[in-house]
């Protein structure tokens, strides 16, 4: 059985303040069970003082993007030894936002994850096609590229460890959910890519969210597919009390 895993994505939302509240308000309610891991992926400089905040409890935090380098001459950039050194458990790659506004390619995003197991962070690895690449049918194509291409030179033991978050552009941010069942076909295409690079073990170990305007009312029928293993979610994260409900959905 594999976990659900429910990450919060705040993006470039909180002040500090807002960020220790909601963590002191979610951390001692996260069930500590097999069936649900919960995960706040927050701005940098918020991350010392939650993975604090969070310390004897379920919730874990994850960064939002890094570096693949370990240090040197990067102004501007975080690396991911900083992350280590902080207690962040998980990172974020790939983000469709980092590769439209950011010049994130499949390249940089393959570096990161190995870097991000050089450094034994759990890299969450988004994918995901444009409206114009799913009316033109190349979905599945698009996509099992991007897969391909991040977990390129991964041992099957590392690919096992990777979370995929696949997340049509077309529903972020937008209100616009794939159906349930359309988003579990392309989990199911993903699980298929990686066992054809790895093996069926590993396919079945690897855990796939689904990501795109998820919310309590649409949750549970999103968790109830096949190969939906949990959620990346933005807008629907950001309040304690429907991250809490998004949680709760999982255990
Ligand atoms: P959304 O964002 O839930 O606000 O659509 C999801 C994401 O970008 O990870």
């Amino acid at each position: 059985m594999r976990k659900k895993v429910i990450a919060g994505n705040w993006k470039m939302n909180k002040t500090i303040q807002e960020a220790n509240e909601f963590v002191e308000a979610v951390s001692g309610k996260i069930p500590s069970n097999e069936k649900v891991e919960a995960i706040v992926c927050a701005p940098y400089p918020f991350l010392a003082s939650l993975v604090e905040k969070t310390k004897g409890t379920n919730l874990l935090v994850s960064a939002q993007n890094m570096h693949y380098e370990d240090s040197g001459a990067f102004t501007g950039e975080v690396s991911p030894v900083m992350l280590k050194d902080l207690g962040v458990t998980h990172v974020v790659l790939g983000h469709s936002e980092r590769r439209e506004y950011f010049a994130e390619t499949n390249e940089t995003v393959n570096k990161k994850v190995h870097a991000a197991f050089k450094h034994d962070l759990t890299p969450i690895v988004c994918v995901g096609e444009t409206l114009e690449q799913r009316e033109a049918n190349e979905t599945k194509s698009f996509v099992g590229e991007q897969v391909k291409k991040a977990i390129e030179g991964l041992s099957n033991e590392q690919v096992a460890k990777t979370i995929i978050a696949y997340e049509p552009i077309w529903a972020i941010g937008t209100g616009k959910t794939a159906s349930s069942q359309d988003a579990n076909e392309v989990c199911a295409h993903v699980r298929q890519v990686v066992q054809e690079v790895t093996d069926e073990a590993t396919a079945n170990a690897v855990v796939i969210q689904y990501g795109g305007s998820v919310k309590p009312s649409n949750v549970d029928e999103l968790l109830a597919q096949s190969d939906i293993d949990g959620a990346l979610v933005g807008g629907a994260s950001l309040e304690a009390e429907s991250f809490m409900q998004l949680v709760e959905a999982g255990a």
